[in-house]
């Protein structure tokens, strides 16, 4: 019998933002058969590249969102900082992943304090709007820290590090500018993450774990399945399966974790949509987690995840995309992602390479040669 939350293919889904994460959503969701819509204020945004339609308008055009709910049958996002009150009228089946999802993972404070609430470890936190409860923030928290906007921040934008006094005076401009949270600089040895998703029916499923590479706040590469003890695992698939089930998830989460020296494991922020760290995922796993959001958000089963084979993914950032191009002769075993974006700018997201193989060793070094070349 078909349920009433089950959305089938040909129906029309409509993806909030236009970006890379997007555009393979957009590419899971017409292989399937449905027909997809995107909302982007830029022309020919990388989603719409593979969609049947673009709304060209900005985010928070209230008549735009009217227009794309009414030509779809159903909506999701590709980022988390989407103004819920344009959202606010539509009904579950409208929006199988709801406004509550945003408001908490939109906000590091409200993510924070939710997973708090559910006995999850974080970084000392605090928040800061003002000379005041910035001196408390600091008292409290101790230094090093890290100051980040509440929201709106991405590849480290929106952060300051805080090491000594002298860095006061950069903390300030930050915050009063806009809502802050202080919070202590973990000293980890690895950062890890995972994709978690659940069905209508309840049933939950956890991505492998990924080990990721970030330098100057910025992903570079993905190791999967990350190097970590089998404790760590299970600790990530527990925590994972705690926030899904917290959150009611519908659509894929992506959780990273830091692991400390004393092999602890800290959350240190949620994403609600696909990650970065997941696209391994589409060449390396029986389900991508593109077509798992899919799945997910229209209602339809997901399989245990399983993944066939080890992968490295590495991001092509600015530059290196070109180099990328210019090396694919002699790499016949890069799955190669180009997003299509018509701006080259240094740091920005603009692809990704990922090579699957039975050892993870030889890919970590093929990973690193592509990048050093670039240096
Ligand atoms: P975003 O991914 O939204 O830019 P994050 O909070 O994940 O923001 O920060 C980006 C990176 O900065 C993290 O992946 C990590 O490498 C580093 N970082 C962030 N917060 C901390 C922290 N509290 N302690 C140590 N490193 C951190
Ligand atoms: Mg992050």
């Amino acid at each position: 019998m078909l349920n009433n939350d089950v959305i089938l293919p040909p129906a029309t889904i409509g993806i909030i933002g236009g970006g890379q994460l997007g555009q393979m959503l957009a590419l899971s969701a017409k292989s399937m058969g449905y027909k997809v819509g995107i909302l982007d204020p830029t022309p020919d945004a990388p989603a719409a590249q593979v969609s049947d339609f673009q709304i060209v308008a900005a985010y928070e055009d209230q008549a735009a969102m009217d227009e794309l709910i009414q030509r779809c049958d159903v909506l999701t996002y590709e980022f988390e900082n989407v103004a819920t009150t344009t959202l606010k009228s539509l009904s579950s089946r409208q929006l199988p992943q709801g406004v509550d999802l945003l408001a908490i993972t939109s906000d590091r404070l409200n993510e924070k304090n939710f997973l708090r609430q559910h006995q999850l470890p974080t970084v000392a936190f605090a928040a800061v709007n003002d000379d005041h409860s910035f001196e408390a923030a600091v008292r409290s928290v101790g230094l090093p820290a890290i100051l980040k906007t509440t929201s709106g921040g991405y590849d480290g934008h929106g952060q300051v590090d805080i090491n000594t006094a002298r860095d006061y005076a950069a903390a300030q401009e930050l915050y009063t500018q806009t809502t802050c949270i202080l919070e202590a600089r973990l000293d980890f040895t690895k950062e890890v993450s995972v994709m978690v998703t659940r069905t209508v029916t309840g049933n939950v499923r956890v991505f492998p774990l990924s080990e990721n590479q970030h330098s100057a706040h910025i992903l570079h590469r993905s190791i999967v399945p990350a190097r970590v003890s089998s404790e760590i695992v299970q600790q990530v698939v527990q925590a994972a399966t705690t926030i899904a089930k917290g959150l009611e998830l519908r659509g894929v989460l992506g959780i990273e974790f830091f692991v400390t020296e004393a092999n602890q494991l800290v959350v240190n922020e949620l994403a609600p949509r696909p990650h970065n760290s997941g696209h391994y995922s589409i060449e390396a796993c029986n389900v991508s987690q593109f077509e798992a959001h899919i799945r997910s958000i229209c209602g339809l089963p997901i399989p245990e995840i399983r993944q066939i084979q080890p992968a490295v993914m590495f991001n092509l950032l600015g530059e290196e995309l070109s180099l990328a191009r210019q090396q694919l002769p002699q790499h016949p075993e890069w799955h190669f992602h180009d997003y299509g974006k018509a701006e080259i700018r240094p740091q920005r997201k603009l692809g990704h390479v990922t090579i699957l193989g039975p050892e993870l060793s030889p890919l970590i070094t093929a990973a690193l040669a592509f990048e050093k070349q670039d240096k």
